[in-house]
């Protein structure tokens, strides 16, 4: 099991939901806990609901790489990573089950009140690392753990794409050299069925209400 002890100026106040994009929970499992993978998280949500606690969430877990949210990088000094059991998009991507959805829930419930976590901390993969990472994806929808992550007051100023990017959190360094992920993360946050970066009228129009709802 990869874990490093966290610091003492470096608090846990972000969630990253993840997928484990493996064939098997076996092998998803092994990996998370195996030494020579470089990789470890915190809890693995099955697709039957089971939690596994691999790691307590006072050490630091591997799982998010190299990440940056709003004005912070490494996220993993800062959070708590969640793999929930899915193939992913290389293995074939289903949607998530019920009870993970539920266990999930139950989780992040308990997580929020251990960590004083707020909704707009619970992100995904995809967010804080969207030149790499697809993760949890299109489809999983965090309205069904009763999350609304953004509640921004709407206003009649007119956003342009860069301020809507960096209003959802991404930090600048992406939004200045990887917008065009950035765009499809964003897609796969409103649960597009195609991911594409392409910036339509409808995108401007669902990005402004994902942000300002
Ligand atoms: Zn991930």
């Amino acid at each position: 099991m990869n874990y490093s002890a966290r610091k003492k100026n470096k608090i846990v106040k972000y969630i990253v939901i993840h997928y484990t994009g493996m064939k098997t929970l076996k092998s998803a499992y092994q990996k998370l806990s195996d030494k020579s993978s470089n990789v470890s998280a915190h809890y693995l949500i099955s697709r039957k609901g089971i939690i596994f606690n691999l790691l307590c969430p006072k050490y630091k877990a591997w799982h998010a790489g190299k990440s940056k949210w709003k004005n912070n990088i490494n996220i993993n000094d800062y959070s708590i990573g969640i793999e929930l059991e899915n193939k992913g998009h290389d293995y074939g991507y289903t949607n998530y089950s019920k009870k993970q959805y539920s266990s999930l829930k139950n989780l992040i419930y308990f997580l929020k009140i251990n960590f004083f976590i707020l909704n707009k901390n619970i992100i995904f993969h995809s967010d804080i690392a969207p030149n790499r990472k697809e993760d949890p994806g299109e489809r999983f929808f965090i309205k069904k753990i009763g999350i609304n992550r953004f509640n921004n007051k709407k206003t009649k100023k007119i956003y342009t794409i860069d301020e809507m990017l960096k209003l959802y959190g991404f930090h600048m360094s992406y939004i200045e050299n990887h917008k065009r992920f950035c765009i499809m993360a964003v897609k796969r946050s409103l649960n597009y069925a195609v991911i594409n970066s392409s910036q339509s009228k409808k995108f401007v129009k669902d990005f402004y209400n994902l942000i300002f709802s």
